[in-house]
């Protein structure tokens, strides 16, 4: 079967894996304990404006996002949202907001960037900066998110739902609207990288999920904000129908095409989650696991493995998604 080149929704690029933060629920895979080892480093100036130039072209996309670690440490960052402002691309940045001062705020929204994904995860400054593992880090995103609105950017409140927060999402809500978020994006506590040595004092249990989500769903009604739940909940657990003002996604990896890419420029995808699913689940499940995989693959098939990075050998990977796909 030919398929067109794929036109990807949004690229994902991790500018960079250092962080100012210490956050025990941080799920990037560098930070956690390395049982396998995995790559470090990131692209100099010139060899990562090349690969994104080279990628937008290719992909035909009109929106990156940048993430990290930490974005504002890289020291060029500025130029490479020059560069995407120059291709008129979308930028959206995701910061933990500890450098977004006045003067980076303006910075970058005279370049364009058109939204902050800023974490707020709670209403109370203990427990924000000790899961952030940084004294001084609510404040900081607070006066982040004012930087940009002053400037009339546009902010999303990212809540990472643990244990050790989970109550305080109304609150929470509620803050983030009197700091003029857009939109609050309730995540779900995601246990990979470092939170995976903390699953016991951070994994909430599927009832306090569900009393967060009450809670959440009335602060969106009551507040008018959208609120979104971007990590998958599973419906098999939760009634999803009960929550009419919060939005379900699924991830954006396989409902939109959107590719991950590393500082170094390779793809990382949950390969092995997807097989997985591909052969144990049941419909109508499993029928949207197969559409998931069939999208994935046809995105994947365009690149040379070499230039994706996975549990699994990304060719064998790739292999097995498109041969299952098309036996169903
Ligand atoms: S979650 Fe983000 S801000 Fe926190 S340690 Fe990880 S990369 Fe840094």
């Amino acid at each position: 079967m030919n398929l067109p080149r794929p036109h990807l929704h949004s690229l994902i690029f991790e500018v960079t894996q250092d962080c100012n933060h210490a956050c025990n629920y941080c799920y990037n895979v560098w930070r956690g304990p390395q049982t396998t080892p995995y790559p470090r480093g990131q692209l100099d100036t010139a060899r990562t404006l090349e690969l994104l130039g080279k990628a937008l072209v290719e992909t035909r996309c009109f929106h990156v996002t940048l993430t990290g670690g930490e974005p504002l440490l890289r020291p060029d960052l500025l130029q490479i949202i020059e560069f995407l402002q120059q291709r008129r691309v979308q930028v959206t940045l995701i910061s933990n907001g500890h450098l977004l001062d006045e003067t980076m705020a303006l910075a970058l929204v005279e370049r364009g960037v058109g939204l902050f994904e800023l974490p707020l995860l709670s209403h109370r400054r203990e427990v924000h900066d000790a899961l952030s593992g940084v004294q001084g880090a609510w404040d900081a995103v607070l006066a982040a998110m004012a930087n940009v609105r002053l400037l009339h950017g546009q902010v999303i409140a990212a809540f990472v739902a643990t244990r050790q927060n989970i109550e305080h999402i109304y609150e929470t809500v509620r803050l983030a609207f009197a700091f003029g978020a857009r939109g609050v994006m309730f995540n779900r506590f995601n246990p990979g990288g470092r939170g995976r040595e903390h699953l016991a004092e951070l994994l909430p249990t599927v009832d306090e999920v569900r009393v967060a989500l009450v809670a959440a769903e009335a602060a969106a009604a009551e507040f008018g904000i959208p609120i979104s739940c971007s990590i998958p909940i599973q419906p098999c657990l939760i009634d999803l129908d009960r929550y009419p003002h919060l939005s379900f996604g699924f991830c954006a990896a396989v409902t939109v095409p959107t590719l991950p890419s590393t500082p170094w420029g390779t793809c990382a995808l949950a390969i092995t989650a997807i097989l997985f699913w591909v052969t144990f689940s049941k419909p109508p499940l499993r029928n949207f696991w197969l559409r998931s995989a069939w999208s994935i693959s046809s995105q994947l098939r365009h690149l040379p493995a070499q230039h994706v990075h996975g549990a699994w050998s990304a060719r064998v990977g790739v292999k097995l998604l498109r041969r299952s796909a098309m036996a169903s």
